[in-house]
């Protein structure tokens, strides 16, 4: 059993001052409130769950930062990360992902839903464990304590018009029964780890999974999360509305039970009835502002969705920068910069920073199939607390720390995180950042090297 205090706390119910939290087993099983005890921590929020992410990709961050013959897009960004991923061996894979995992912890984020697509070896060998990259990520979760939703990508064809996989995607095919095997090997890989743990699945997208693979994903535990990319980019709509006759997010309206159970991973081109009709569905919006800002996405219409009741929460990504203060401060940026207007997520009275914070840790949540997103008894211990004794948080208080967070400071301010309980930042830290760190350091400049 844990007591944890705090000077200030946000709660379901608003702020609250000198807050004692009882954990036990991992969860909060006691909120009190008007207990000062010392030691207790400067603010304490629910902690968010990273919603996507795709973590070999850090190691080819700051790589593709140069403009190359023609006009660069995210298909010329793509070839680049097909040769990159070609080099990683299973180890290699287990060294990113640790990294990855330490530094999303010190951003504060207590657990991610990692979409999981590289499956197989080189020319797409099957290893031995069909699950062997699943089993990686899964001993980096047990190394670094970071929450884990695992989501095995069902990725079957080279597009909508069912055409083969290219060489580049060799790695990531299954027909949907491999991937059912697949599945079941994955579940088998998790099985050391935290209660706390979620095998989730995720067709890649309407290009790479088709109708029925979908319909099979989908149904091998109907109670865990479904994410699906959607609608990232123009051609992607195009090819889309021309195969299957309707645009993407349009297409999931018709043709799937859309739910809170389902994440829509970026919905960046969307017509307003999409926007709406997603929003109405209860689906959470999986958006990625610092990844599409660096791919040339385009805006999400956030404005036009949190008025309609849409549910968001954030994720990395491409991970080419790990920083939930950035992410959260990127997508109302975003939202200014398209409208001219500022505080464009929030409605009248509302701080911008707690409408971004509070709805990314509650999103989050449901995305990840996890109990957690607000500090409420019975949920899982996922928890953060910020340091406000320097510059930018010092005279403070309530929504104006998420404010001053968000808009004025970044992750430095990130004091202490629990995952499901467990301690895993320290005064800013991770306590394995250094052995994790020198393994891989090795690692990229290995791979780096060979490019
Ligand atoms: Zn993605």
């Amino acid at each position: 059993m844990t007591f944890l205090h705090a000077k200030t706390a946000l709660l379901p119910e608003g702020w609250a001052e000198d807050v004692a939290l009882r954990i036990e087993a991992g969860r909060i099983v006691e909120v009190s409130t008007g207990v000062k005890a010392a030691g207790a921590v400067d603010c304490l929020l629910p902690a968010v769950a990273n919603l996507h992410s795709h973590m070999f990709q850090r190691a080819m961050a700051g790589m593709t930062e140069y403009r190359s013959a023609g006009q660069d897009s995210f298909w010329t960004w793509r070839s680049l990360m097909y040769r990159f991923l070609d080099r990683l061996t299973p180890e290699d894979v287990e060294a990113i992902a640790g990294m990855v995992m330490v530094e999303m912890a010190e951003a504060g984020y207590a657990s991610v839903a990692e979409f999981h697509y590289l499956h197989h070896g080189v020319n797409g060998v099957r290893y031995d464990d069909l699950a062997e990259m699943s089993a990686r990520i899964a001993s980096a979760a047990a190394e670094t304590g970071l929450g884990l939703t695992h989501l095995p990508v069902l990725y079957e064809r080279g597009g909508c018009d069912g055409r083969a996989l290219s060489a580049g995607q060799l790695r990531f095919g299954n027909t949907p029964d491999q991937f059912a095997e697949l599945w079941a090997a994955a579940q088998r890989a998790l099985r050391g780890l935290p209660a706390d743990t979620v095998l989730g699945v995720a067709p890649h997208s309407l290009r790479a999974a088709s109708a029925a693979g979908i319909a099979l994903a989908a149904g091998l535990d109907p109670a865990t999360p479904v994410h699906i990319h959607v609608a990232e980019q123009v051609a992607e709509v195009d090819e889309v509305l021309a195969q299957m006759g309707a645009r993407p997010v349009q297409w999931l309206l018709d043709n799937q039970d859309l739910s809170a159970r389902w994440c829509l991973i970026h919905a960046t081109q969307m017509q307003a009835f999409e926007t709406e009709g997603m929003a109405r569905a209860g689906a959470v919006a999986g958006l990625c502002p610092i990844t599409e800002a660096n791919l040339g996405d385009g805006i999400f219409d956030g404005a036009r969705y949190l008025a309609a009741g849409g549910r968001f929460g954030v994720g990395s990504d491409s991970n080419v920068r790990i920083s939930l203060s950035e992410e959260l401060r990127l997508l109302e940026y975003s939202q200014r910069l398209g409208l001219r207007a500022r505080a464009v997520l929030a409605r009248e009275g509302q701080s911008v920073g707690r409408v971004l914070y509070q709805g990314a840790a509650e999103g989050g949540a449901l995305a990840a199939g996890r109990a957690s997103g607000a500090i409420r008894v019975g949920n899982w211990a996922d928890l953060m607390a910020l340091d406000c004794s320097g510059p930018d948080l010092a005279a403070s208080s309530g929504d104006m720390i998420l404010d001053s967070f968000i808009f004025a400071s970044d992750d430095r301010v990130v004091s202490e995180v629990w995952s499901a309980g467990r301690h895993i930042v320290s005064g800013g830290r991770h306590a394995a950042r250094e052995a994790v760190t020198a393994r891989y350091a090795k690692t990229v400049a290995r791979l780096r090297g060979a490019l």
